[in-house]
Parts: C-alpha cells; structure tokens; sequence
C-alpha cells in the first residue's frame, strides 16, 4: 500500500502521542528492574519527532521512517535509543517506496537482525525482542486476510506478556538476575504499544 503525505503525517504523530501519553507506564515498569527512565527517554524521543512532523510528513514513508530513527538515535538516549534507532533506520533503508505486506515483513526481518546485531542480544532474553521476534516471525508469509491486523495485535501483546516470568540476561535488568523475574520487559512494552499503534492506524488508511 502507498500511504499520502496525509496518512504519513497522522501515522507518525498516532505513534509518537500514543508513546509520550504512555510514557507514566513505561517508567513504571523501568522503575521494577531498572532504572525508571525508559518512558521518558522514549518521551523525549518522540517530542523530537512531533517537532519535525511537517517536516517528516514531506518525505515518501522510508525517508520518514528513517528520520524518525535519527531523532530516536539522537534524543531517546540509554540502551534503548541507538536500539530503536537501529530499528526505524534499518526498516526506513530497506522498504521500497511500494512496499506490501512480503516487502514490509522482508525489511523488519533485516531491521530485527540490525537491532540484534546492535544489543549483542537475543530473543529469551526479556528485551524488545521478545517482542519484534514473534512479531516479524508471524508477518512472513501471512497473508492480507482482513484479520490480520488483530493477529499482529495479539502477538505482539501476548509476547510483551511473555517476558513478566522471564530472567534478564541483557540490559539493565540483567543486573538484578532473578529478581527480574515477574515484572514485564520495559522495552518489550514499548514495542508492543508502537506495533498495535502502527496496525491501527495502517488499518485505518485502507478504509
Ligand atoms: P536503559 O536500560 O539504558 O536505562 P531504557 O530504560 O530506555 O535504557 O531501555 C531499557 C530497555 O531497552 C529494556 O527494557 C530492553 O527492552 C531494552 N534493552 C536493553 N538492552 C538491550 C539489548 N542489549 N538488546 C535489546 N534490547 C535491550
Ligand atoms: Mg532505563
């Protein structure tokens, strides 16, 4: 699908006052197993962003989304930003100005592979992973069906689930070894909140 300028734009902004009003959240978990500043590195991240949306909303979708990840890379800081910098850069330089659902799942399958390069991490480790994982293993090969957007809804908030009951081996929480165990990966929640955010509004463009 080829998004206007229009759907970009509200895309874009969706994303980032969906992140910024669920900064609280995000700190709250940071604050059980690591260091309580994920929601606002992440809101400081996406400040940067609405302040470019004209700006980001003039560019074809990889262009913006490639942007987006220099102002992650820039402004979020921690572990977390070069990560989903690594992220939004990596899927910006590998979606085709026409990308549809083969070349959408094609270039989060490199993305993912870049964010884990980048962390020197895994899945099973109780990271953001664990959640774009499943997520991109569920999109190759899916097909259009109008259920689709649920399904990646589903997985994405069922894997943020699945990391509560694991032990960190990456990042700050790895720290505290077991006691990471029964609270759910920060990261992990925020990736699962701009995945159902980004479904929502990729949906809402097709109607
Ligand atoms: P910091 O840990 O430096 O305070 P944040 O709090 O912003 O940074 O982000 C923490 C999140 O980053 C974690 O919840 C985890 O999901 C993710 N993370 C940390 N280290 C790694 C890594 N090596 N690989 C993948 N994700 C990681
Ligand atoms: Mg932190």
């Amino acid at each position: 699908m080829t998004l206007t300028s229009d759907q970009v734009k509200r895309l874009i902004e969706t994303v980032a006052k969906t992140v910024i009003a669920e900064a609280d959240r995000l700190t709250t978990l940071d604050q059980a197993i690591g260091d309580g500043d994920h929601g606002l590195n992440m809101k400081r991240g996406f400040e940067a962003v609405l302040a470019d949306l004209d700006g980001l909303a003039r560019k074809p979708l990889p262009d913006a989304v490639k942007a987006v990840g220099t102002h992650l890379v820039m402004k979020v800081g921690g572990a977390s930003g070069p990560l989903y910098g690594t992220l939004f850069l990596t899927l910006g330089k590998e979606l085709p100005a026409e990308a549809g659902l083969a070349e959408l799942a094609n270039a989060l399958g490199t993305a993912f592979e870049a964010v884990k390069a980048r962390g020197k991490s895994d899945v099973g480790q109780k990271t953001m992973l664990d959640v774009l994982g499943p997520v991109c293993d569920a999109l190759v090969g899916a097909s259009a069906d109008p259920q689709l957007g649920d399904r990646i809804k589903k997985v994405a908030t069922e894997a943020a689930e699945a990391t509560v009951p694991m032990k960190a081996v990456r990042g700050r929480a790895s720290f505290l070894g077991d006691r990471s165990i029964g609270h759910m990966d920060p990261g992990a929640c925020s990736a699962a909140l701009m995945i159902a955010t980004i479904v929502d509004c990729l949906e809402s463009a097709k109607t």
